[in-house]
């Protein structure tokens, strides 16, 4: 898995801001090189390898748009009614009908292909018939009206998705559109993903009475999914050094990326950090974001270490702003505008400037039926339910001190933080 070098990063022990972590992060890493190919109703969520080509047009054929009667542009009555024999019928599916005459209305469906000569189409809503069958069409319509032409929407040899591309419902439509079958994509970034802490037990298994259910694994490992990722669960370890560091040495080997949680602070059962240093190096340790703080950077052998902290939100928050960008560069994927949304803050709040902070926050309609940001009451690092019971995270630059009610705020919905 050489995907990293011992040597490539150097960084003292402060507190990195959130941006120099992530271009530091995104600036070494390699994406995994190896490509392969993936058939249509698998390829939603995967990195597109190479630019795809559309090998023809879009529609591939000139066809109508509606049902209804065709005719040559010249034929359109300029004023008053026409009546226009109807001279053929033709269905979608069905090859084209003989070309269109002079002072002719061809009978026509939603999708049919245009009889030569034919440019136009009136809907069927917007006719009569008379009692010989001709059709009378009222004066008014543009010529071209109702019409799709061969390569309107997609002109063959144009580039139609990028390299780098994640696969959504809509790109996978298109690809299909176009008559492929399979795409070439990045193979899935391997990670390896372990918990640490004596005081951590499995669901499922016995909890003492100092114990706690292990969360963040099931929430990294489902995060990890959401990503692409090829996920090895390697479970909880003890606080042991010499145990992490020989899991961590044994999963560098097959791994692109080991995702930890717990361990990485200063804590005398703190061992994560040694252990990274005993078998690799690390590029740093603590960024200023809050929740989170000890987030630590590494590379063990090639592969790539992301330790989160142990507090669910912080493990949460930190995984969202470091851990998601280094997933994404390693896959292959161009990197991510993360959109805010400006919304008014319901809320005060005071922040130390230097760090990047993030509130959780719940949508709410102000008087004037406005959404307003309303902060969770509580701020503890460990509060599952304030994940669950808010709607995203405002997003406190370095440079912000305090925040009013009335305040635009960066609001991030959660759907684009997963
Ligand atoms: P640590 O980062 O190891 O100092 O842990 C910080 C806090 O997060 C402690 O209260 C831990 O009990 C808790 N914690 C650590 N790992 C987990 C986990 N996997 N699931 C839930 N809570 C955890
Ligand atoms: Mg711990």
């Amino acid at each position: 898995m050489a995907q990293l070098s011992d040597d490539c990063f150097a960084f003292g022990g402060s507190l990195m801001p959130v941006d120099e972590a992530v271009a530091l992060i995104a600036s070494r890493l390699r994406p995994v090189a190896e490509t392969e190919m993936a058939p249509l109703a698998e390829a939603d969520g995967r990195v597109l390898a190479e630019d795809l080509v559309a090998p023809l047009p879009l529609p591939p054929f000139t066809n109508s748009a509606v049902d209804g009667y065709a005719l040559h542009g010249a034929d359109l009555p300029a004023e008053g009614e026409a009546v226009f024999p109807v001279s053929a019928r033709v269905q979608a599916g069905m090859s084209s009908a003989a070309p269109i005459e002079p002072g002719q209305a061809v009978r026509i469906f939603t999708g049919a292909p245009m009889p030569e000569g034919a440019d136009t189409v009136f809907m069927q809503e917007d006719v009569r018939l008379d009692e010989a069958g001709g059709v009378i069409l009222p004066a008014g319509l543009r010529r071209g009206a109702n019409v799709r032409p061969a390569g309107e929407d997609i002109s063959v040899g144009s580039t139609v998705l990028r390299a780098g591309q994640i696969l959504r419902p809509q790109d996978v439509a298109l690809v299909a559109a176009l008559g492929l079958t399979e795409v070439s994509v990045r193979r899935r970034v391997r990670v390896a993903v372990f918990s640490t802490g004596d005081e951590i037990v499995a669901p499922g298994s016995t909890r003492g009475p100092a114990q706690l259910f292990d969360s963040n694994r099931f929430m990294l490992r489902a995060m990890l999914a959401r990503l692409g990722c090829a996920v090895t669960d390697l479970g909880i370890l003890r606080d042991e050094g010499d145990l992490i560091a020989r899991v961590l040495a044994e999963a560098a080997a097959a791994h692109d990326l080991i995702l930890t949680s717990g361990g990485v602070s200063t804590g005398e059962a703190d061992h994560v950090k040694a252990s990274v240093e005993s078998v690799g190096s690390l590029v740093f340790w603590r960024v200023a974001i809050k929740p989170g703080r000890p987030v630590a950077m590494g590379v063990i052998r090639g592969a790539a270490f992301i330790g989160l902290p142990g507090n669910p939100v912080a493990s949460f928050v930190t995984f969202a702003h470091v851990a998601r960008p280094a997933i994404r560069a390693l896959a292959g994927a161009k990197p991510e505008t993360l959109l805010a949304m400006p919304l008014r803050a319901a809320f005060s709040y005071r922040k130390k400037e230097g760090r990047r902070e993030y509130v959780r926050a719940s949508l709410r309609r102000g008087a004037d039926g406005a959404y307003e940001a309303e902060k969770f009451p509580r701020e503890g690092a460990g509060l599952l339910s304030s994940l669950v019971d808010t709607d995203g995270l405002v997003e406190l630059g370095e440079e912000v001190t305090g925040v009013k009610p009335g305040d635009i705020v960066r609001f991030l919905p959660y759907s684009s933080l997963l």
